[in-house]
């Protein structure tokens, strides 16, 4: 059982990406606590996609429409992702995840004394989505979603980024929940193939990309470690793997930090 060095106790929260980067220098091999995968093999070369998508925060006087016009994406795609039926269905500080866009946009403000028909809602007394600051340090706030060989880690890699790790399996292995929480997002992707993203209590997001099958429907809430895909090579992959983000807002953050 190794000493775990102090920088992995650290909480990346607020400080520069480049700090960030610089504890990557640091070892994080298995600790021997439950679950670790193997520790790495010869890497790879696996291009990955960049960003999937972002969350977007609803705010007041934005309208569905115009939230997808800010983004280039057609209406009815922001609503069919998001599992709404109706643009009214938007509250005020609602978490939407909106496809292919690589940063938050604000749309144009509505112009005064206008009356537009879909404004958002404001939220109702008990909020839908309620996000309070996490507690205390990030270690082990996630659970391994399998048991693989994790041969790739976070961070830049032959010039490109990597916003997550990849971890090899065989094809079918189960892929579980990283913690308790809601599928924001279950479907196909390009590069990414079949992928699966939860959102977990205060607005942290984990993803699981390259699926062979998806076990779980948008808006279903998960428990920790409860099966939601399986293995895959779907997507643009170089074999069967689990390539895991975790992200905070749209921010992408080292998984091992967040793991046992
Ligand atoms: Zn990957």
């Amino acid at each position: 059982m190794s000493q775990r060095p102090d920088q992995q106790k650290a909480s990346l929260k607020g400080r520069p990406l480049a700090v960030a980067l610089a504890l990557l220098s640091c070892a994080h091999g298995p600790t021997g606590t439950s679950e670790p995968p193997s520790p790495l093999t010869s890497p790879e070369p696996h291009v990955e996609p960049d960003l999937v998508g972002v969350v977007h925060v609803v705010k007041r006087g934005e309208t569905l429409y115009r939230i997808a016009k800010s983004y280039g994406i057609p209406p009815r795609e922001l609503l069919d992702v998001n599992g709404l039926r109706d643009p009214r269905q938007l509250e005020v500080g609602m978490e939407i995840f909106v496809p292919g866009a690589t940063r938050t946009r604000e749309p144009a403000p509505l112009p005064p004394g206008s009356q537009p028909e879909q404004q958002v809602a404001e939220p109702k007394p008990a909020p839908l989505l309620p996000v309070r600051p996490p507690a205390g340090a990030k270690e082990a706030r996630l659970r391994w979603p399998l048991q693989g060989v994790l041969y790739s880690r976070y961070g830049p890699r032959q010039g490109r980024r990597h916003d997550g790790i990849d971890i090899a399996a065989p094809e079918g292995t189960g892929i579980g929940a990283a913690a308790t929480g809601t599928v924001v997002y279950a479907g196909e992707q390009s590069g990414y193939g079949s992928i699966v993203i939860l959102r977990h209590e205060g607005g942290l997001l984990t993803l699981y990309a390259h699926a062979s099958r998806l076990l779980v429907r948008h808006g279903d809430r998960v428990g920790a470690g409860q099966p939601i895909a399986k293995v895959g090579r779907s997507g643009r992959t170089t074999g069967p793997h689990l390539h895991f983000e975790v992200r905070e807002g749209t921010r992408p953050r080292n998984p091992l930090s967040y793991l046992p």
